[in-house]
């Protein structure tokens, strides 16, 4: 006969480490539902003033940094704990994925590159002008902003960038999802159908939208490269985060951006809100259908 302690414990299944972008070597398993990320320091910055703002509920918790092997790695919540077999999107937001800074270094000492030439042509031969196929070369600038235009990072101003879904299939193969119209299909088949889903992701990007227009830390940073990450199970949970802050810098005093206002070079404005309200136009669209 079994006898049932009246002080049940009861331990959580592990479960499987899933990693829609970046190199895989960055992440390393924390304790239960934490997860360590390669020191960046820029990152533990943004990680640890976001614990002070209103964006707090949409940012997984910081821990501080922990040395494994040499190496320092920021501790954060794992985002994936509290689900049973999740499916996951990781939807890179803004109108562009490099800091202006970057741009700036790209041009400091211009060299014509073959390798980003060649990798330009292998996507679409007809991208490169006729002096730069007589020249077999590209410049690193003209090569950034050329990437940004392959997905729906230019026009939409958000990029899918991965989806796993709880059947174990993975796809990160969006680099040239562009128009509305195939985004909305690949947001189809991450909800397979499911509406209850849809409007509970929906309702979440609307709250998000409204938090983030209020938000210290988002009025006065550049946000570039940063994700959201869609997590939902079979229960039919469904939430929406903020990750990834490695390109996430502090705006010199008193400069401000509104993330809506189109980028030219020198205002810093990344489209990120811009890229919020396409995605929240496209739920809507097709909750609508
Ligand atoms: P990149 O800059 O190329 O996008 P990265 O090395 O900065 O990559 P992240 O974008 O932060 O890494 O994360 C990569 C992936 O790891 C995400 O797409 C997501 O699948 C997963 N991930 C990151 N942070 C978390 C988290 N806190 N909880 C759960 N999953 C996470
Ligand atoms: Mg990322
Ligand atoms: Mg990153």
């Amino acid at each position: 006969m079994v006898h049932w302690s009246p002080f049940v414990v009861s331990f959580k299944k592990r479960y499987p480490w899933v990693q829609l972008a970046g190199h895989t070597g960055n992440f390393q398993a924390g304790d239960y539902g934490r997860v360590l990320k390669r020191y960046c320091e820029c990152e533990q910055q943004c990680l640890q003033k976001l614990k002070e703002d209103i964006l707090q509920p949409y940012v997984p918790s910081y821990y501080g940094v922990v040395k494994k092997d040499e190496q320092d790695y920021n501790v954060m919540d794992d985002l994936l704990a509290d689900f049973e077999s999740p499916s996951i999107m990781d939807c890179k937001m803004g109108s562009r994925t490099y800091l202006e800074e970057e741009l700036t270094k790209a041009r400091e000492r211009p060299r014509l590159r073959k390798d980003m030439f060649d990798k330009m042509i292998a996507v679409d031969p007809e991208a490169a002008t006729a002096e730069e196929r007589a020249l077999q070369g590209v410049l690193k600038p003209r090569y950034m902003q050329w990437r940004e235009t392959l997905s729906s990072t230019a026009t939409l101003g958000f990029r899918i960038e991965g989806i796993k879904k709880a059947d174990g299939s993975c796809n990160t193969n969006f680099k040239k999802t562009k128009q509305k119209e195939q985004v909305m299909k690949a947001l189809e088949d991450f909800v397979e159908g499911n509406t209850k889903i849809l409007k509970l992701y929906l309702h979440q990007l609307e709250e998000l939208k409204s938090v983030l227009e209020k938000s210290p830390f988002f009025r006065t940073h550049e946000v570039v490269g940063s994700s959201l990450l869609f997590v939902h199970d079979a229960s039919e949970k469904a939430r929406v985060w903020m990750i990834d802050f490695g390109k996430t810098v502090p705006l010199p005093e008193p400069h401000t951006l509104d993330h809506r206002t189109p980028w030219v070079e020198g205002n810093r404005e990344d489209g990120y809100l811009w890229g919020l309200d396409n995605l929240v136009d496209i739920f809507t669209t097709m909750l609508s259908q």
